[in-house]
Order: structure tokens, then C-alpha cells, then sequence
């Protein structure tokens, strides 16, 4: 029998001292076997020299050709540049920094061969700081046999030893045994390889095999590792949710008696949907152990409301529950819907967040550790460790879209301090980012699913028109007549994504003088994220009690903010945000009984795709219909990614890219934990490196 790679430790390497071990640690490389599953991000290929007519701007290359001349350049900045030529053409090498050796080296007759990136400057193509050889009389190119593999590193740790040790790691390859832990059915089935052959093909990828499918995913070796990866964080995640059910939780058995009373207060019904999801909710929470569940609800949809029903049920039985919202704006203003609901029934309802006055903090921290308070609303402050829960029976997280997976993480891991340890409590995380449920049941297969898929009676559709910046002028003068005529308000939004906050903010301060500037009978606000919370408070405070007219902001109203009066939005560069993005956006309008408009103001020209994606947003209003289109036209790099949602990172798949396996993930996940749950182990070992990471509790 061969021993098995994941038996061997990297320190009996050559060159793997406890130095580099601990470097390759932060890697996430222990043993043999993470060594081989550590592979490249990209290729290069020095195997042959491209004749100079055959370069393309941006690509990767290697010439090789006969020195011209070579000056130094006087221009916007010193540089040397030299001229070489083949049989096909000419290209330029740049190079900003170098030494007076360097030039001498430069001579004109000789040959020189270099590897790097392309780029057209003026007319000719250049390789700027390219790798270069001297080959002096010798025309003849001196190349690499196959492509050579470039690996992540860490700092500390060069290119050339992560390289060297990798190449070692590939010798046992041949000796050792790499586990192949997915059953050989689902191999036939879906024509992978094994896995040695895989990851032998990617270390070490033949000459003739397409490289932008391996960088982007098509290729069949890296879709057998991300289904081996997705079968084992599904299974992970299920093991995950069996886990919580050993923990113990408050029993919420009874309706609040008071509950019609309460709801005769609202000046409208419950919708269906509504009842239903708090109707979910409350068979979960009268179990003897933790809910997690997660309710998606579009914008609109009254999330709010059922999370507060529930809440009120969990009063009822005297517990305490939490709500914590992503921002400070959010806390308060739930913070405020919650007292005026609840105030009249004599529950107490305490705001907690980290910016609050110091007194107060203090004071909000004792009602919570006394029970004192029955509803506790805030940021994530709620989940400091300063902060102590009294009978704690329910915590709701809205808008979880926001929160980073790291931040959830912690967040429910440490779950909260309570006195009794073994007692969780049950969760409700409430998004409003519409993934498509089978996107959902992959990302958060530990959570139970429930969906409010009914808006209120009533609401009018926003009407979204799509256009081109140079009609600024005319929408400048339609935002006065919308404010001035009609006596409503309007949004501006500036979006940057790419950039800082930092710039964010800016063109969000320019925007406000210019609109200010070109419309001087309106008051126009100005909201973005590097204000202070109570600023921000107060602006939106002001907003609402329509004290000012135009409210200039940056994505920082994305979420929840309620303002029924505002019926007009304009988005600048929507094209650079991602569809669900910019549909929360737009759920700040079409809140009250006026027809809304949302109008997304792009910067000339538009690409096929983001022409396409942004009439979508014209198209429907419907959050699910634009994830599914978004999901469908997403670009490279573009929207829905992980960073966006929040979802959970993986190391090779990508749920939205692969999701047409995902069907075959379940079945085999499912397989595999009833049949052999020691490779189900296995699995969860090799590709959950912190066990504890999937962890919701
Ligand atoms: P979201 O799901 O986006 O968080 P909210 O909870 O903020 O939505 O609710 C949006 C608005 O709809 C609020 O003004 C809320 O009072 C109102 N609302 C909630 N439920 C209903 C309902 N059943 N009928 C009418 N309006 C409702
Ligand atoms: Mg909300």
C-alpha cells in the first residue's frame, strides 16, 4: 500500500527549514497534500518566441530580435528605450529604472530575447521592465520546456522556492497516493478524472491546453476540483446545521395574547406572505433548540414587520430578543418603528450602538443585562463582548447581504454572551439580496429557507428609464420640477465602486456643490459614509421631514432606509454597479402612494452587456427575475460575486459559474454522507482547513 501524501509533512522537503514550513503554514500547507491542492493562478509560456507582428496589446509574450538602438528618452519621464526587431517587425523595451551598466548592455547588432506584458504605446508595440536575456552574437532563443506555473504566495516567501518545493511536492506525486475521495460513479458519471491526474495537469499543464479556460474556470481538471470542493462544503454545512440542534434554546411556545391587539394598530393587513413567514418562524422557535433561518424578502416586502411579530411573541413568553441592523442609520430607524409599535404594550425597547455616547452605552448595557429591556435594536455593537444578554431567546439579522462572511462569522460563533452557555439563541437573518434558491440552497444549505414573495397591495411599479449623461442638464431640470411642482423628494446617487470610499465621498461632495450651484431654489442634502452616525442621523432625519428637497448620497442608503415621499432617484453610473445592487438602490423609491421614476444616468459608451444589463433594471422590477438576469449576463468579475453577497468563499468553484453542477453536488453530497461517513470526514478535512469555519452558531 502507498502511503498517502496527506500523511507527509512539508518539513521533510528539501529547503522546507522551520522558517519556510511556517510561512507555507500561513498558506494553509501542512502536509504533502495541501502542498499539491496549492496551485497556480496563472501560466506563462516560455516555450516559444511570438514573431513581433503577432502581439497583441495586453497579452503575455516572448520575443526575440536583433538590437536597433538603444536611447535614453527625455519625455514625461526618463527612460531607456530600445529598439529591436525580427523578421516581422519592430518593438520597443522601456525601462524606467536602470543603470549605466544595463545600457552598456544594450548593443546595437546583438540579440536579445524578453518575456513580458504587451502594450501599445503610440505606434509601436512595448514591453515595459520586460524579463530579458542577452544572447549577445547568438541569435538563437534559449526556451523553457512547458508552460511555468506562477503560484500564490505569501510574504517571505519567493516565487522561486514556493516554486522549487512544489516541483518536489510533484515528484511524489508518482510515489504517493493522493486520496481520491469523490466514489468512481460520480467520476464516470460526469467524465472526471482522478484526481492525480488533475492536479498534475494543472501544476504542470501541457503545451497545447487552452489557458484561459483553466484561469477562467471551463477547464474540466478545475471543474473536477471545484465539484469536489462544493461536495464538500455542502456536506460541511449540513453537518453544521445537525450540529446546533445540540445546543439547547429558549422555548418560544406561546402567541403573544396581545398580538390582534397589536396588529389592529398597523394601519394596514399582514399580506399572506408575511403571515406565512412569521408562521414558519414560529414553529422553529417553540423547538427546544436553535432556529437558524434565513428569510429572503425583497425590498419592500415588510421584513421588518414579521421580524417584529416574532420578536413580540418572544416578549410575550418573557424573553429577550435582538435585532441587529448594518448600520447605524438602519438601528435607529428600526429603533424608532420598534418604540412606536411597542411602546403602548409596555415593552421596553433599547438601542444599542457603538458610536452612542459613552452614558448612555452604559446605561443601555445595564437594561440589557437586567432584562430590563425586552427588545434589544443595533449594529453589531450588540455583539461585543462588553455586552451581556438576559434570557436572549432570538436574535434577527437584517439585511445580512452586508455583513462580510468573516463578520458573521464571529459574530455567530461567538454567538452572544449570555450567561448560560449551552443555551443559543434561535436566528433570523433577513436579506433582501434576492439569490436564486438554488444558489441559496448551496450557500447557506445550514439554514432553513423561507421567502416573502408578495409585495404589499398597492405599490406602484418604479418606472426606470436608462440614460446617457450628456442629458444631465434636462434631468437637472426635471429634479425641480419634481421637487418644486409636485412637492416631492428626490435621491442622487454617486456610485464609484471601483474606487475608495474615500473618492466616493468626494464626488458625492462635488456632485452636492454642482446640483446646489445649478438649482439654488432647492435645499439639497448630502449624505456618504464618512460622516459621523449622528450626522448621518440627522440628515436623514431632516430628509424625511422633507426639510430639504435633493438628497446627494453615496451607495450608503442602499439599505432599508424608509422615506416615503421620495419618489424620484437618479443613479449615476449604474453601469458599474451590479444589478442587485442597483435594485436595492431603487427600492429607496416607490414607497408611498406617488408614482415613482428612477432614472440610471450612464457614462457613454456602454458596453453590449451593461447596455443589456441596465435595461433589465427598465425591464422588471421583480428582485428574483434580476438576480436570475443577473446571474445570466454577469461578466467577468462582475456582480453577485461573493464579495457582494456575502456568500461563502471557495477556493476553486464558483457557485455562480457552476451552478449547473450544482444539482449533482447535492446528490452526491447526499450519497456520500449516508453511505461512508468516514470519506464524508475525510472531505470536510481536506477542503475546510478551520474546521470552525462554517459554523453559524
Ligand atoms: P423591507 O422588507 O425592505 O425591510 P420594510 O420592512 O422596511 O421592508 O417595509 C417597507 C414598508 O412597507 C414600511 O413602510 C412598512 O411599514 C410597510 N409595510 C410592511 N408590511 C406591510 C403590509 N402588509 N401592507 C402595507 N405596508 C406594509
Ligand atoms: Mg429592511
Amino acid at each position: 500500500m502507498q502511503t498517502k501524501l496527506a500523511t507527509i509533512n512539508v518539513s521533510t522537503l528539501k529547503g522546507v527549514g522551520p522558517k519556510v514550513a511556517e510561512r507555507l503554514a500561513h498558506l494553509s500547507i501542512r502536509n504533502l497534500e495541501d502542498l499539491l491542492f496549492h496551485l497556480p493562478y496563472k501560466y506563462q509560456d516560455r516555450s516559444r518566441i511570438h514573431p513581433i507582428s503577432s502581439l497583441r496589446q495586453g497579452e503575455y509574450a516572448q520575443v526575440c530580435g536583433m538590437i536597433e538602438t538603444a536611447n535614453i528618452v527625455f519625455g514625461k519621464r526618463r527612460s531607456l528605450v530600445c529598439k529591436i526587431s525580427d523578421d516581422t517587425g519592430t518593438m520597443e523595451i522601456r525601462l524606467f529604472y536602470f543603470s549605466t551598466a544595463q545600457k552598456k548592455q544594450f548593443i546595437t547588432g546583438q540579440f536579445v530575447q524578453c518575456y513580458g506584458q504587451i502594450s501599445h504605446s503610440g505606434r509601436s508595440y512595448s514591453m515595459i521592465h520586460p524579463e530579458i536575456k542577452y544572447l549577445h552574437d547568438n541569435p538563437t532563443p534559449q526556451l523553457e520546456e512547458g508552460l511555468k506555473a506562477i503560484y500564490p504566495t505569501t510574504e517571505g516567501l519567493q516565487q522561486k522556492t514556493i516554486n522549487a518545493i512544489i516541483q518536489q511536492g510533484l515528484g511524489y506525486l508518482k510515489r504517493a497516493k493522493v486520496t481520491e475521495l469523490l466514489p468512481e460513479s460520480w467520476l464516470t458519471k460526469l467524465g472526471f478524472p482522478p484526481l492525480a491526474e488533475a492536479l498534475l495537469m494543472l501544476h504542470q499543464p501541457p503545451l497545447d491546453v487552452p489557458l484561459t479556460a483553466i484561469e477562467n474556470g471551463e477547464n474540466l481538471m478545475i471543474k473536477r476540483l471545484a465539484f469536489e470542493e462544493l461536495v464538500a462544503q455542502h456536506i460541511a454545512l449540513q453537518k453544521a446545521k445537525k450540529q446546533i440542534q445540540r445546543y439547547q434554546a429558549y422555548e418560544v411556545k406561546k402567541i403573544n395574547p396581545q398580538l390582534t391587539k397589536f396588529l389592529d394598530t398597523l394601519p394596514f393587513n399582514l399580506t399572506t406572505a408575511q403571515q406565512r413567514v412569521i408562521q414558519e418562524v414560529r414553529v422553529d422557535i417553540q423547538r427546544n433548540y436553535p432556529m437558524m433561518r434565513l428569510v429572503q424578502g425583497d425590498v419592500g416586502s415588510g421584513k421588518t414587520l414579521v421580524a417584529a411579530v416574532n420578536m413580540f411573541d418572544v416578549s410575550g413568553m418573557g424573553f429577550q430578543s435582538a435585532l441587529m441592523a448594518p448600520t447605524e442609520i438602519l438601528a435607529e430607524q428600526h429603533y424608532k418603528s420598534f418604540v412606536s409599535w411597542f411602546k403602548p404594550f409596555a415593552i421596553e425597547v433599547t438601542l444599542l450602538t457603538s458610536k452612542m455616547p459613552a452614558a448612555d452605552k452604559r446605561k443601555a448595557l445595564e437594561t440589557i443585562s437586567t432584562g430590563q429591556s425586552q427588545m434589544v435594536i443595533g449594529t453589531h455593537a450588540l455583539f461585543q463582548s462588553q455586552v451581556s444578554f438576559h434570557h436572549l431567546a432570538l436574535v434577527v439579522i437584517d439585511e445580512q447581504h452586508r455583513f462580510g462572511v468573516e463578520q458573521r462569522k464571529t459574530l455567530l460563533e461567538k454567538g452572544v454572551s449570555s450567561n448560560q452557555n449551552q443555551i443559543k439563541p434561535h436566528q433570523l437573518i433577513m436579506t433582501a439580496t434576492p439569490i436564486p434558491r438554488t444558489l441559496a440552497q448551496t450557500a447557506y444549505a445550514d439554514l432553513d429557507l423561507s421567502v416573502i414573495d408578495e409585495l404589499p397591495p398597492g405599490r406602484k411599479p418604479i418606472t426606470t428609464v436608462v440614460m446617457d449623461e450628456a442629458k444631465r442638464e434636462l434631468i437637472i431640470q426635471r429634479v425641480k420640477q419634481n421637487c418644486i411642482q409636485d412637492n416631492r423628494q428626490v435621491y442622487w446617487v454617486c456610485t464609484l465602486i471601483d474606487e475608495s470610499e474615500e473618492l466616493q465621498c468626494q464626488a458625492a461632495e462635488v456632485t452636492h456643490e454642482q446640483l446646489q450651484a445649478a438649482l439654488p431654489e432647492l435645499k439639497v442634502g448630502l449624505i456618504h459614509g464618512r460622516m459621523k452616525p449622528q450626522e448621518k442621523q440627522q440628515i436623514m432625519q431632516a430628509f424625511k421631514e422633507q426639510k430639504m428637497h435633493l438628497l446627494v448620497a453615496t451607495t450608503v442608503i442602499e439599505v432599508g432606509v424608509d422615506v416615503p415621499n421620495a419618489s424620484l432617484m437618479i443613479i449615476e453610473n449604474p453601469e458599474r454597479l451590479g444589478l442587485s445592487q442597483l435594485h436595492q438602490l431603487r427600492g429607496r423609491v416607490g414607497r408611498g402612494e406617488k408614482e415613482s421614476h428612477c432614472v440610471l444616468l450612464y457614462h457613454a459608451p456602454l458596453s453590449k452587456n451593461a447596455k443589456q444589463r441596465l435595461n433589465v433594471m427598465r425591464e422588471t422590477n421583480d428582485g428574483f427575475v434580476i438576480a436570475e438576469k443577473d446571474l445570466e449576463l454577469r461578466g467577468p468579475g462582475e456582480v453577485l460575486g461573493t464579495r457582494q453577497t456575502g456568500i461563502l468563499e471557495y477556493k476553486f468553484a464558483d457557485i455562480i459559474r457552476d451552478s449547473e453542477m450544482l444539482p449533482d453536488v447535492y446528490f452526491c453530497a447526499d450519497e456520500i454522507m449516508q453511505q461512508s461517513p468516514k470519506i464524508a470526514e475525510a472531505l470536510c478535512s481536506r477542503w475546510i482547513k478551520h474546521g470552525d469555519k462554517l459554523s453559524r452558531v
